[in-house]
């Protein structure tokens, strides 16, 4: 079994926790929190063991009636790895802990790519990151592109992606973000730093993105054009993305008409949170010009890189393929929608 820890247990954290445990080949160790806020009570009530992730806390936690195991040393000594979760930057000030401990770590999108030995996602990297001791999950908007891009790119070749990027104003849970009556574009300059994040993990891919961000708390949504080497057809493009295991084409049929609509769909089909671990691509918009491809698609931002997560680990600590792993995370999470 390979022994995990979280340090962080926030949005992204909680669900690497969940999704870990959901795994035949690995169990949580522990979950970190800085203080017994809601969360701390939660990791309990879900069977986590808790350590402060701030050593001169453990107090607090316990004026507060909330038991820990230890401190973050202590949960770092008790693992293979570690998978950090905590705010953007944040990791890279834990980074010479975990190498003091010889942990290895995995890290999140929020991260810069120097954090780690390189960055990852399971669909567009290659096998080379094997010889990695700490991996950076790229951000959720990241994966999104990347899962999308890396097949057309194999089988048809990628001229040059042009994405616009109409991201959610904040998290469900982020009631001080914003913007709440407008939408803005953010960064204001062009190309934002997506499309070069995208080649931290498929370097070869000529991709410029523009960002804005809107008012809405679900998902992101991206309009998609990419300029490929050679002309298919929609269908042929739709049937390719369809073998895709982390490709969601929102079937026309079902009613499905936005953000709202999927996560209602995600609840009610018994996903965990309401989770889409999927990217949620608009079956109808997926559309050929010439060489030009079109789609729309929407990306659950809590979500898509969990699963990714799990198989940055296994990347780090088995000798499994990218397949194999990927095919093991999907059967214990049930992705495929
Ligand atoms: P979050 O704020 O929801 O969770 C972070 C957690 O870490 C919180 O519980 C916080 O209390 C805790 N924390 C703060 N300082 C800590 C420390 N020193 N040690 C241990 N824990 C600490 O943040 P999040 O949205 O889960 O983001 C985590 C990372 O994942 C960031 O790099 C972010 O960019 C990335 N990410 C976020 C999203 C998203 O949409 N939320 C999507 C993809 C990637």
């Amino acid at each position: 079994m390979i022994r995990v820890g979280v340090n962080g247990y926030g949005t992204i954290g909680k669900r690497v926790a969940d999704a870990v445990a959901a795994q035949p080949d690995m169990e949580v160790v522990g979950v970190t929190k800085t203080s017994p806020t809601y969360g701390a009570e939660t990791a309990i009530r879900s069977g986590y063991d808790l350590y402060a992730a701030i050593g001169d806390r453990v107090e607090e936690f316990e004026r507060a009636g909330v038991g820990v195991a230890g401190t973050l040393p202590d949960l770092l000594d008790a693992v293979d790895i570690v998978v950090d979760c905590c705010p953007s930057g944040v990791g890279e000030q834990n980074r010479s802990i975990y190498e003091a401990h010889d942990t290895p770590a995995v890290y999140q999108g929020g991260e810069d790519a120097t954090v780690a030995d390189a960055s990852f996602n399971a669909r567009g990297s290659d096998e080379s990151v094997a010889d990695a001791d700490s991996l950076r999950v790229v951000s959720c908007n990241t994966t999104g592109l990347s899962r999308l891009l890396a097949p057309l790119e194999e089988t048809y070749g990628v001229e040059k992606a042009r994405v616009t990027l109409v991201r959610r104003g904040g998290d469900p849970t982020e009631t001080g973000r914003g913007p709440i009556n407008d939408i803005v574009p953010d960064p204001a300059t062009v190309p934002s730093h997506h499309g070069p994040d995208v080649n931290t993990v498929l370097p070869d891919i000529a991709v410029d993105t523009a960002a804005l961000k809107a008012p809405v708390t679900a998902m992101h949504t991206h309009s998609v054009n990419v300029t490929l080497e050679t002309a298919p057809t929609a269908t042929a493009v739709r049937e390719l993305l369809e073998g895709e295991g982390r490709l969601f084409l929102i079937p026309e049929r079902a009613g499905l008409d936005g953000a709202g609509a999927l996560k209602d769909y995600a609840a009610d089909v018994g996903r965990p949170r309401g989770d889409l671990w999927e990217n949620c691509i608009w079956t109808e918009s997926i559309s050929v010009q010439g060489r030009d491809l079109y789609l729309f698609q929407n990306i659950h931002q809590e979500a898509d890189v969990v699963p990714e997560n799990v198989d940055a680990i296994r990347a780090l600590s088995t000798d499994l393929s990218r397949e194999e792993s990927v095919a093991k995370t999907d059967e214990a999470l049930g992705i495929g929608l």
